[in-house]
């Protein structure tokens, strides 16, 4: 079945853009066309649902508003038309870079990945002209997901001494987005997704124009399960899965990269007992096993605090598309 609305895709794509391509690029700077393709621009990345942890209200919501509609554009259409732009808000390290890949992965999209920071100091001076490259590039490889981090940054509500070069990448931006919104013949099929960790800094005009605003909350017990069973999954170790839920009970308000940084120290335990780190066969270092996990603990705290967590739920509920 995805086959063929993968290749219903290609075909639009390769009928649309066949005339087009250099027409739309050819107002662009080649090296930036050059840099976008090779570092921002992934196509369809490999990661499925089944790899994210939890957050299942997120999940369906963006399989229904976002995802079909990449894959069926003639059936999404008026009423049912997506929403061009889609808010991912929440504690860091919660999953939102993952759901960005995801939605391109699941939907037969181009993935572009960019940090608002890399805009506005990377770009120095060139930050205007990198916005403008990036959604061209992206329209010509259609359908995109274009995934910006951070983007508080980019559409803060500071309206006071901003920077001029920061002043003029926000506009650029916002023109951009709206570009994608009203594309003169047909839609264009790209959709914004931003994430961030400060959503109260976004003003009022650049929220307004994210239709779909998603809390990603700190993972569950069962999601903190997942992700540990799912980092344990190739490695040796010697723990139960009543150990690994020992393991969630002690970790509550942990985020998921708490998580991956937790298994992570652990996963160093056997390692520290070597004697001699260069003669030892890899066969022989020992399992990681559920003390390696106690003494980690002792390490890697959880990063968020709950007055942050507050503020997340106050937006949400002020702001938050809630199902
Ligand atoms: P952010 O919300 O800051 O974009 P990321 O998506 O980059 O967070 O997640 C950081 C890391 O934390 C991931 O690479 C993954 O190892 C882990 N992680 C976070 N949330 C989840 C989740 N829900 N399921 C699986 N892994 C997760």
């Amino acid at each position: 079945m995805k086959n063929s609305y993968v290749s219903y895709n290609q075909k639009i794509n390769t009928l649309k853009h066949r005339n087009e391509i250099d027409e739309r690029l050819k107002n662009v700077d080649p090296k930036m066309i050059e840099m976008i393709q090779n570092e921002i621009m992934e196509q369809s990345p490999n990661i499925t649902w089944d790899d994210i942890a939890g957050l299942e209200h997120a999940k369906k919501t963006i399989q229904e508003v976002v995802t079909w509609p990449l894959l069926r554009p003639d059936i999404f259409t008026g009423l049912r038309s997506p929403p061009k732009g889609l808010l991912l808000f929440g504690p860091p390290g919660t999953g939102k870079t993952l759901i960005g890949k995801c939605i391109a992965s699941e939907s037969g999209s181009t993935f572009f990945s960019i940090s608002s920071s890399s805009l506005t100091s990377k770009w120095v001076g060139d930050g205007e002209k990198m916005v403008r490259a990036l959604f061209a590039v992206a329209r010509v490889n259609q359908p995109a997901v274009v995934f910006v981090d951070e983007i508080d940054s980019l559409l803060t509500q500071r309206t006071d001494g901003e920077y001029e070069a920061s002043r003029r990448i926000k506009t650029e931006f916002l023109v951009q987005f709206d570009g994608v919104k009203t594309a003169s013949l047909e839609e264009d099929r790209i959709l914004l997704v931003g994430a961030t960790n400060r959503p109260q800094e976004i003003d009022e005009a650049a929220r307004r124009r994210f239709r779909k605003r998603l809390y990603i909350p700190l993972p569950e017990h069962e999601g903190r399960f997942a992700i540990v069973k799912n980092l344990l999954s190739n490695q040796k170790h010697s723990l139960t899965d009543e150990q690994i839920h020992e393991i969630c009970r002690k970790t509550i308000g942990y985020s998921g990269s708490d998580m991956d940084g937790l298994c992570r120290e652990a996963a160093l335990g056997p390692i520290r007992i070597i004697g001699d780190i260069r003669t030892i066969s890899a066969d022989d270092v020992r399992s990681i096993n559920y003390q390696d996990f106690l003494d980690a603990l002792t390490q890697v705290r959880a990063s968020v605090s709950d007055r942050d967590l507050e503020l997340y739920q106050k937006w949400n509920q002020e702001y938050g598309s809630l199902s």
